[in-house]
């Protein structure tokens, strides 16, 4: 990974949601990029790739799940780490996530206490600030 502020992108339709998230991690001293939909989310991935997406599963109609899918068969993007950001917390939707290629799991509402930790043990320890570590 390159050094400096970890870049994040995250996908999120829901405001209050997109916002509560770029907030604690720009707070923490990430740069955050946000995406409100999928094809804003295409564009944003078309440039400088991010560090790590979060993503939420469920955009509007549209499916994170499909977009995660377009990510691992992109050989430039197949190993960028994704974590799925969802309301969903039925039984089995973890495994169904994972299985689809997220590297992990974040469930909303939002903890804001954990919320910033659980985003940084995706980063090997990688934090917002230059030269720090968890
Ligand atoms: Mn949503």
């Amino acid at each position: 990974m390159p050094e400096g502020r970890a870049r994040l992108l995250v996908v999120e339709d829901n405001e209050v949601n997109l916002e509560l998230a770029a907030f604690l991690l720009e707070e923490a001293g990430f740069e955050v990029q946000a995406a409100r939909d999928v094809d804003e989310a295409r564009r944003a991935l078309a440039g400088q790739a991010p560090d790590l997406v979060l993503m939420d599963m469920s955009l509007g109609g549209a499916d994170g799940l499909e977009l995660v899918a377009e990510l691992r068969a992109d050989p430039r993007l197949r190993g960028l780490p994704v974590l799925a950001l969802t309301a969903h917390a039925m039984r089995g939707d973890r495994e169904r996530f994972l299985a689809a290629g997220c590297d992990g799991y974040i469930p909303k509402p939002i903890d804001v206490k954990s919320f910033v930790s659980q985003v940084a043990r995706h980063l090997g320890g990688r934090r917002g600030t230059d030269g720090e570590r968890a």
